[in-house]
């Protein structure tokens, strides 16, 4: 039982381990889901064991949101099945974007009125707060902590799609590899140290067959 309970944690550490990150917040959401084993590998989602698994996730990704919004995950409860299915379907929108972004092909509508429904829930101002003494306060349109998450990284999303910097966004080029990156120098050709290597090995060995082939 205990032992069940522990390969359980386990393989939902695991599962939270993804291949990228460090990339901006609408690309590490994306790549969450990503192939395992290369060209014949199989299909992986960080986020597939459900609600729990986006608590794991927004825990590691907290620090990159801004202090307003990591201060309010800091403070909220679980996900519910509810948030759940929305970060899905962000998922799924900004997918579909980056691949549009990427082929030079025009964004399905559905995925952008997707992601600027979430992107309204992003705004904030400030007021003056009630009281003798003036002082401003910041209001936002929502205030569920998860809510608030996803309207930060459908913002993040404009402007990585649309953006100064846009033209760096790639689609890793790797054989079986489904993950995005925003080139941060020009040498930058994969995704992953492991994608560059995978990709080396195998022209090493498809030149290593010619070679065969021709002598
Ligand atoms: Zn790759």
């Amino acid at each position: 039982m205990a032992e069940g309970v522990a390969e359980e944690r386990a393989e939902r550490e695991r599962s939270v381990a993804v291949p990228l990150t460090g990339e901006p917040l609408p690309l590490e959401l994306v790549n969450t889901t990503y192939i395992k084993g290369g060209v014949r590998g199989r299909r992986m989602d960080a986020l597939a064991a459900g609600p729990e698994a986006l608590d794991s996730w927004l825990a590691a990704e907290r620090h990159r949101f801004a202090p307003g919004v990591a201060d309010a995950l800091a403070a909220a409860p679980p996900a519910g099945p509810e948030r759940y299915q929305e970060f899905l379907e962000l998922r799924r929108a900004l997918r579909a974007l980056a691949g549009a972004r990427t082929s030079g092909e025009a964004p399905d509508p559905e995925a952008l009125a997707v992601v600027n429904a979430y992107a309204r829930t992003a705004a904030d101002w400030r007021e003056l707060a009630p009281g003798p003494e003036f002082r401003a306060v910041v209001r936002r349109a929502v205030e569920d902590p998860l809510r608030l998450a996803l309207g930060a990284i459908s913002a993040a999303a404009v402007e990585l799609f649309a953006g100064e910097g846009a033209e760096r966004l790639m689609a890793c080029p790797a054989p079986g590899c489904i993950l995005y990156f925003v080139r941060t120098h020009a040498r930058r050709e994969w995704c992953t140290v492991g994608c560059g290597n995978r990709v080396r090995v195998a022209r090493h060995s498809r030149r290593a067959r010619e070679g065969d082939e021709a002598g």
